[in-house]
């Protein structure tokens, strides 16, 4: 008898629940409120340009790389990462910004400008 299960959202969190239900033989659907599938991580596309919705920094590698290898996969068989100098930039309504940098030491030093001593561990 087939198992089935209804997940409801498609973010990372339904995604992985969905692909190891699946792996375990359930027969699942996803069912998501938007048009797009990724949930805070999707992107926006609009005018020929691409807009991450969410996320600007990837981290822990090692569990998208444990995730991948549960079904025999790795992550550069879906997607290559280049890193990106700077990381990104962040504007505020009063025209203000800050650079996110591509290094600690350049993200201490924009923090250090913004606020002395905002680099350091309490
Ligand atoms: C601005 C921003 C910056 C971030 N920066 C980073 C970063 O740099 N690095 C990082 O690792 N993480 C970052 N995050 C966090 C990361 O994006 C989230 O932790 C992750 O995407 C959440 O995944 P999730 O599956 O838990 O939830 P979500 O992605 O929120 O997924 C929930 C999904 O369920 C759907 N849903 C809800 N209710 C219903 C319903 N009734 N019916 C159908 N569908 C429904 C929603 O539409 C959504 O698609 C950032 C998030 C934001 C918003």
């Amino acid at each position: 008898m087939s198992r089935t299960v209804s997940i409801i959202g498609s973010g990372f969190a339904s995604l992985a629940a969905a692909s190891y239900l699946a792996k375990d033989g359930y027969n699942v659907s996803v069912f998501e409120k938007n048009a797009e599938l990724g949930g805070r991580a999707r992107q926006f596309k609009k005018d020929g340009f691409t807009f991450d919705m969410g996320p600007s920094w990837y981290w822990m590698p090692d569990v998208f790389e444990r995730f991948f290898a549960d079904f025999d996969k790795k992550p550069s068989d879906y997607y290559n990462l280049n890193k990106l100098s700077p990381a990104y930039k962040v504007f505020f309504e009063d025209g203000k910004s800050i650079t996110i940098e591509d290094t600690l030491e350049k993200i201490y030093a924009a923090f250090e400008k913004e606020e002395k001593g905002s680099s350091k561990k309490a």
